[in-house]
């Protein structure tokens, strides 16, 4: 099959009549009409096999996840996603292979009515780089560097899950139990396939002082959004949301590591104003908002016990893509 047939066959689907989709696939480059009175907002992150995936990953997955981390990132800027572009970069033109990825990532896209606009399809080691471009009212998009002095620190779902899921990939459960078995599987959706949050970063706009997504873990990407602002925090160890699945199956000295260092969460982490807290809460109900900590104006990350007492988690110790957590 040649690039060109490949590409109708099973990306040209993806692309149905869209708002603002002046001219699709098929040309040298799309035409598109952004929305009256909107910014455009874009962002580019690209999977590689063996490195952000393990080799063993389904096909489906693989769609879906090259499409989530962009959307995540969207969602972290409060945006609608309007368009996407596919760089695809294959061993080999595998029709089975092609036809899982492309149903994984046709399932997201329609999910959140993302239309493919173009790409590139080359020869090589498998890598996957989308584009994504989304939109929202001039001047309202969340930024990173709006964090305040007494601001609460918020994110969404739960923490650990994907960390912890890629941990316990290929260990059989510990015990032969049904129970150990859901809760393997729960963990390891979080990592094949992240849940972008849109509508909470849509239903945020009005709420957020700053936003980031959490892909890289809390205390890194939090890290980012005080750099930006200014500012310093003081967190909650105990506080971290964590799901049933995860507190049924995190030792508990590794809990913090793994909620605090573990990547691959694509929750939103949020600071807000205290007296908007109910209402933000209520805007995404019902996907969990959860307080963490406190904005702080003196500088650093500074984590608490439950008492108050100061913590000094050695939060490096896990490495989500260390190179001993995925097979070659
Ligand atoms: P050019 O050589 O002019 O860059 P290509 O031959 O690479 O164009 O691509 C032909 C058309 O198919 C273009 O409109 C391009 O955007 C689209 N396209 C190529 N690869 C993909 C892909 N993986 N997914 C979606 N559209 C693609
Ligand atoms: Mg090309």
């Amino acid at each position: 099959m040649d690039e060109f047939a490949l590409i109708r066959r099973y990306f040209a689907p993806l692309s149905p009549a869209a708002e603002g989709v002046v001219l699709g696939i098929g040309d040298d480059a799309a035409i598109l009409a952004p929305p009256a009175g909107h910014e455009l907002l874009m962002t580019s992150d690209t999977l590689v096999a063996g490195r952000h995936f393990p080799l063993t990953t389904a096909p489906y997955d693989i769609g879906w996840k090259a499409l989530a981390v962009n959307l995540s990132d969207l969602a972290a800027m409060g945006a609608e996603p309007l368009w996407f572009l596919l760089a695809l970069t294959l061993p080999q033109p595998d029709e089975a292979w092609l036809a899982g990825f492309a149903a994984g990532l046709g399932s997201l896209a329609r999910k959140h009515g993302i239309a493919l606009v173009g790409g590139d399809t080359t020869r090589g080691n498998l890598s996957i780089t989308i584009t994504a471009v989304g939109s929202a009212p001039a001047g309202s998009a969340l930024c990173r560097d709006g964090a305040k002095p007494g601001d609460q620190i918020c994110v969404t779902g739960t923490l650990g899950d994907a960390a912890l899921g890629l941990r316990l990939n290929g260990i059989e459960s510990r015990s032969p139990c049904a129970q150990d078995e859901h809760d393997l599987v729960a963990l390891r959706a979080r990592l094949d396939r992240p849940v972008p949050r849109i509508e909470a970063g849509l239903a945020l706009r009005g709420f957020a002082n700053a936003a980031i997504d959490l892909s890289d873990g809390l205390a890194g990407d939090l890290g980012h959004v005080l750099a930006a602002s200014g500012v310093g925090a003081g967190l909650r160890a105990d506080a971290l949301p964590m799901s049933e699945a995860f507190a049924r199956q995190a030792e508990a000295g590794d809990r913090l590591a793994l909620q605090a260092a573990g990547g691959d969460d694509y929750e939103l982490c949020i600071c807000l104003s205290p007296d908007r807290l109910a209402a933000a809460q209520a805007a995404i109900s019902p996907l969990p908002l959860t307080v963490i900590g406190t904005i702080s104006a003196e500088p650093g990350l500074r984590w608490h016990a439950a008492d108050g007492a100061l913590l000094d988690p050695e939060l490096h110790s896990y490495q989500h893509f260390d190179d001993r957590c995925l097979p070659d």
